[in-house]
């Protein structure tokens, strides 16, 4: 099922996975919010220049962009859920109902296919994403590794 309604994007990443989704949900006529315990939201964009595009996007969709928050509590609530955020720097509390909470956290590994080789009759080995999700220099750094160890 995917979310509708009044959306709730939770990003304790900083990147594009969170923006990313909340600009797909946007576009999808879902109305978002993203909050983030960040100083900004998306704050990692600036490494790769996309912090000035995610805003003007941002912006033409009405996406709600709400940084210094956490999550103290959420809980169903008749006709939606009841989620309580905490401004961390003075403690203040909103409370808001949506619809979805969608959480943007630090990714599990996708190791499937080398857990069914890792016992073939031939030297199998993980890099990048499949050993930790991380960034594409990680995967290109274990390749380069593992390509000057064969
Ligand atoms: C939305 C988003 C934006 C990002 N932006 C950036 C960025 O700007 N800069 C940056 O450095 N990093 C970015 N990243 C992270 C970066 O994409 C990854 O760290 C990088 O792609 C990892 O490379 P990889 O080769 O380890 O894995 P992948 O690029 O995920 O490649 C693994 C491949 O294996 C295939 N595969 C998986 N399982 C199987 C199977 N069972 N059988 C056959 N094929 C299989 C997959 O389809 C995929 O093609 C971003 C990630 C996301 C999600």
């Amino acid at each position: 099922m995917a979310p509708s309604g009044n959306v709730l994007v939770y990003d304790e990443l900083g990147f594009h996975e969170g923006t990313s989704v909340a600009e797909l949900l946007a576009d999808r006529g879902c109305r978002v919010e993203i909050a983030t315990p960040g100083m900004i939201v998306g704050q990692d964009l600036g490494v790769t220049l996309d912090l000035e595009l995610w805003t003007i996007a941002a912006a033409s969709r009405g996406v709600v962009c709400t940084p210094d928050v956490t999550v103290s509590s959420a809980d169903e609530e008749r006709g939606g859920l009841r989620v309580v955020l905490a401004h961390h720097p003075t403690g203040a509390q909103r409370v808001r109902t949506v619809d979805w909470v969608v959480t943007s956290v630090h990714p599990r590994a996708d190791d499937t296919l080398w857990r069914a080789l890792r016992n073939a009759p031939f030297p199998v080995h993980r890099i990048g994403d499949c050993l930790a999700p991380r960034r594409a220099h990680a995967a290109v750094l274990e390749g380069e590794r593992v390509a000057a160890a064969l």
